[in-house]
């Protein structure tokens, strides 16, 4: 959802500049069941996405990969904040207006499960966070602190329970109950679009696939002959960091979320684009959160979520939604790790660099 050059968008396609040109595949033997391994990638949601996948043939799975970029592409002209057009955009602009605005599939089963996570989170999840993070946004490329004046202003357009939702005649519609708000799905639509991509491919007949943008992932079936995908998680950029971790994936989604790469730096304190709702502020806990499960759009979303809530509420919050969460945090110099029950711990350590 977020078209602001990224130093982490940057570094994501460094790593993959050598592997792959873009939207061509690159097949390569996989001696197994005559399934070939076809690597794509795509800018999609401002965000270099990649695909992964295992076909019998080049037109299958080019047609496969296809298929899940248009999808991408449509769901974000409906749920990105940057298209002005985009049904999201329309949406926040009915606001204050006392007007009900019918809602489709896509836009309606995205903002029902904020809802949901918003209230169970008691508003540390909350995509009507967009006056906030807009703000943060601006203290990032001014790198001077917003006055407390408008930090209030951006909260008091801001707060979950200022949208309403109802469904009248089999159609979900909504409210928003205040003029100037600005709704931002940055921290879940790109898990949705993930779900939906998947569901394309298991449709398009692949069954063994791995999709990522930028930083959260879905994968299907492993490769052949693999226990799961194999994938590199906890990369804390600091140097008291425990160990990165090698994850052995399949069938489920994992999401990340953290300060790392969308942060500023002010009278040494760090602000993060994840803003605490219940300040306005910036979040300052140095903190990367991964979150496993089987929902990509949760997985997006609860990284989010947990990042807020801490290492008190955080674990106990994932768990209540089916999700496993492992959290790197450095309130002051020393790193803390705090795991759910049945993160895997147990994976092997990634050697260091
Ligand atoms: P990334 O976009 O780097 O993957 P996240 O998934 O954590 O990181 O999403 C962060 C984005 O979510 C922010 O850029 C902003 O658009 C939005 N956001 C920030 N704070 C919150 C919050 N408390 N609740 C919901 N969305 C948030
Ligand atoms: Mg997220």
């Amino acid at each position: 959802m977020n078209n602001e050059t990224r130093p982490k968008t940057l570094r994501i396609l460094f790593l993959w500049a050598g592997l792959v040109l873009a939207g061509c595949a690159t097949p390569s033997s996989a001696k197994h069941d005559r399934l070939l391994r076809y690597e794509f990638e795509r800018p999609q949601m401002g965000l270099p996405f990649r695909l992964v996948l295992y076909a019998t043939n080049p037109a299958l799975a080019t047609n496969a990969a296809e298929a899940a970029w248009s999808r991408i592409a449509e769901l974000n002209a409906i749920l990105s904040d940057y298209e002005p057009e985009s049904e999201l955009s329309r949406l926040s602009r009915t606001s204050g207006s006392g007007g009900w605005v019918p809602l489709g599939h896509d836009l309606s089963r995205v903002l029902i499960a904020a809802n949901t996570l918003s209230r169970d989170s008691n508003g540390a999840f909350d995509v009507t966070v967009g006056p906030e993070v807009a703000l943060w946004k601006r203290t990032r490329r001014q790198r001077e602190l917003p006055s407390k004046a408008a930090i209030d202003e951006a909260r008091r357009l801001s707060g979950w329970t200022l949208v309403e939702l109802r469904q009248r005649d089999g159609r979900h519609e909504a409210l928003l109950t205040r003029s100037g708000m600005r709704l931002d799905l940055g921290a879940i639509a790109k898990g949705y679009a993930l779900d939906e991509a998947a569901l394309v491919l298991r449709q398009q007949g692949i069954q063994r696939f791995l999709l990522s943008g930028g930083g959260d992932m879905v994968m299907g079936d492993p490769p052949p002959g693999q226990i799961g995908w194999r994938i590199e998680a906890g990369v804390f950029d600091t140097p008291e960091a425990p160990n990165r971790r090698f994850l052995h994936l399949a069938n489920t989604a994992l999401a990340t979320s953290g300060d790392s790469f969308q942060r500023v730096e002010i009278g040494g304190i760090r602000y993060s684009h994840i803003v605490d709702p219940r300040t306005g502020i910036g979040m300052t806990d140095h903190s990367l959160v991964t979150v496993i499960s089987p929902s990509a759009m949760l997985a997006d979303a609860l990284s989010t979520a947990v990042s807020v809530l801490g290492p008190t509420e955080g674990p106990d919050f994932a768990a209540r939604h089916g999700a496993k969460v492992w959290i790197l945090r450095k309130p002051v110099s020393t790193v803390e790790e705090t795991y759910s029950v049945g993160f895997p711990r147990g994976a092997s350590p990634a050697p260091s660099r």
